[in-house]
C-alpha cells in the first residue's frame, strides 16, 4: 500500500463513516451538460447544485468518494479565508472585495443548510471554533481580526488568557477569537452524504475513472478514462485540489500541495472529557506550526499539523511530534493510547485565498482552500454551478496565479517549516 492509500485507508474517518453509496466506473462513451473531475466536495457541490438546476451531470473520480482532502481532514467547518474583509477590498475593490467577504462568512451556513436539508448523517455538531493566540504576535493577529470581523458584523469575540483557559481546558494560549460561524463534522460521511444527495437529484458519479485527456471536440469537451470510456459536455470542472495531477497542463503551478497529518486518541474517559474542551469547541491557533484539534463524537481527541519538512507530500507517517504538542496542550493527555495515524494533501495558493480558473469556454477550475475547504469547497462548488447557470459569482474568474520556482517547491516548503518552527520559539 501506497502512503497516500494508508493516509486515507487508516483514518478514524474511513473506520468510522457512513457507507459509499454504491458507484461504478465510466465504462462506456456517454454525454451530459457537464463533466465533471473529481468526487470531493467541490465536485459534489457543483454537481448536486446542478443536478437540482435540471442539469445532466457525470461525475469521475480517479479512486473513491472522498478520497481525496474531503475524506481525510480535520472535520472543522471553519469560515471564510485567511483574509480579512479589509484585505479583499483592498485587493478586489470596495463592491467585489465586500461580497467576496460576504461569501466567506455564508460557508459554514451553506454547509449546515445542505446537511439540514437533505438530511445528511455526519455527525455534525454546530459548536464554536476558537483560534488561540500564541505571544505576542498571536495576540495582535487575533485583535486585528476580532475587530475586522466585528465591524462586518460577524459573530466573534476577543477572549482573554482566563476565558480562553476556560473555555479550553488549557492555559497554553495567552487569548483568543471565538467564532460561532464554525463547527465541526465527520467529513467522509459528510462527502459521501453529497455523493448520495447529488445522485438522488440525478447527476451520475463513476469511481475508478481517472480522467485520462481532456480534449476540445468542437464546441465540447471530452474527457476520457481508461477503457476507451469518456464523457463528452459543453461543459468542464475540473474540481482536484491537493490531488491536480498533469491532466491539464500547467494547473498544478497554481498550487503547492503540502501534507499535513492527524492523530486520535482512544475514546477519552468521562473525567478527561470534561476537564480537555468541556465545551466541544474546535480549535486553531496563530503559531506558523501550527496544530487544530478537537474531541469527535465518540470521545476521541483528534489533532493535526505539519508533516515531515524533508518529505513534504509524504500522507502517512510518524506523527510524534503532533502527539507531544497534544500533551503539551493537555498533560493529561500522557498517558492515553493513540489509536489512528492518517493524512493527506493541503493546496496553498501564492495569494492564500482560493482560485476560480478560467481554463477555456464553460471550462473551470475550483482549488486551493488552504487547508480550509469543508466549508469553501462546498461554497465554491456551488458557486461553479451557478456560474455555468449563467449568474454574476462572487469569487472572480482569474487566470490564476502560478508559482514561478514551483519545481523546487519542497525546498521551499522546508524552508518554511523549518524557520517557522524557529520562530515561534521566539513570540512565546
Ligand atoms: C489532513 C488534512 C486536514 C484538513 N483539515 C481541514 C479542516 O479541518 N477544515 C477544513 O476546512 N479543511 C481542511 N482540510 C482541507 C480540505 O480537506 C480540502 O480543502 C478539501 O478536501 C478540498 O475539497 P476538494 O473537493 O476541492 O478536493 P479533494 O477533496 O481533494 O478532492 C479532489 C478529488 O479529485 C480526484 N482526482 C484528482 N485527479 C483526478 C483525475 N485525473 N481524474 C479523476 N479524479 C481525480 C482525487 O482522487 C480526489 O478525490 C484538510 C486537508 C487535509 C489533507
Amino acid at each position: 500500500m501506497t502512503h497516500a492509500e494508508q493516509g486515507f485507508s487508516r483514518s478514524l474517518w474511513s473506520a468510522t463513516a457512513e457507507p459509499a453509496p454504491p458507484t461504478t466506473p465510466l465504462a462506456s462513451r456517454q454525454s451530459a451538460d457537464v463533466v465533471i473531475i473529481g468526487a470531493g466536495f467541490t465536485g459534489l457541490s457543483a454537481a448536486l447544485h446542478l443536478a437540482e438546476a435540471g442539469k445532466s451531470v457525470i461525475v469521475v473520480e480517479a479512486r473513491d468518494i472522498g478520497w481525496g482532502g474531503a475524506g481525510r481532514n480535520g472535520g472543522q467547518v471553519n469560515p471564510g479565508f485567511e483574509a480579512l474583509p479589509s484585505g479583499l477590498r483592498a485587493r478586489f475593490g470596495a463592491e467585489r472585495g465586500e461580497r467576496i467577504a460576504r461569501f466567506a462568512d455564508g460557508a459554514c451556513d451553506l454547509v449546515f443548510d445542505l446537511i439540514a436539508r437533505h438530511d445528511i448523517k455526519c455527525a455534525h455538531r454546530r459548536a464554536p471554533f476558537i483560534r488561540g493566540a500564541y505571544g505576542n504576535r498571536g495576540l495582535r493577529q487575533i485583535n486585528s481580526w476580532v475587530e475586522e470581523w466585528q465591524a462586518f458584523g460577524a459573530p466573534v469575540t476577543l477572549k482573554s488568557a482566563a476565558e480562553t483557559e476556560h473555555l479550553l481546558g488549557s492555559p497554553f494560549f495567552q487569548g483568543g477569537m471565538e467564532d460561532a460561524r464554525g463547527g465541526s463534522l465527520q467529513p467522509l460521511s459528510y462527502v459521501r452524504g453529497l455523493a448520495r444527495t447529488a445522485l438522488a437529484a440525478g447527476a451520475a458519479i463513476h469511481t475508478d475513472s481517472a480522467a485520462l485527456s481532456v480534449e476540445r471536440v468542437a464546441l465540447d469537451w471530452q474527457v476520457s478514462t481508461e477503457n476507451d470510456a469518456q464523457v463528452t459536455a459543453p461543459c468542464l470542472l475540473v474540481a482536484t485540489n491537493g490531488y491536480t495531477d498533469n491532466l491539464w497542463p500547467g494547473l498544478r503551478r497554481h498550487i503547492v500541495p503540502v501534507a499535513s497529518l492527524q492523530s486520535a486518541t482512544e475514546p477519552l474517559s468521562e473525567d478527561l472529557r470534561a476537564r480537555i474542551l468541556p465545551y466541544g469547541h474546535h480549535v486553531s491557533e496563530t503559531r506558523r506550526a501550527m496544530v487544530y484539534f478537537r474531541i469527535d463524537e465518540n470521545g476521541r481527541f483528534q489533532i493535526g499539523g505539519r508533516g515531515s519538512p524533508f518529505d513534504p507530500t509524504r500522507q502517512y507517517a510518524d506523527t510524534n511530534h503532533i502527539r507531544a504538542e497534544a500533551v503539551r496542550l493537555y498533560p493529561a493527555l500522557k498517558d492515553v493510547r493513540w489509536q489512528y495515524d492518517w493524512g493527506g494533501l493541503v493546496a496553498i495558493t501564492k495569494t492564500r485565498l482560493p482560485h476560480l480558473i478560467e481554463l477555456g469556454d464553460n471550462a473551470f477550475a475550483g482549488l486551493g482552500y488552504n487547508g480550509r475547504g469543508v466549508a469553501m469547497a462546498t461554497a465554491m462548488g456551488k458557486q461553479m454551478a451557478e456560474l455555468l447557470l449563467g449568474e454574476d459569482v462572487p469569487v472572480p474568474r482569474t487566470k490564476g496565479a502560478p508559482f514561478v520556482f514551483h519545481a523546487f517547491r519542497n525546498i521551499g516548503i522546508a524552508w518554511h517549516m523549518l524557520s517557522g518552527r524557529l520562530l515561534d520559539r521566539f513570540d512565546g
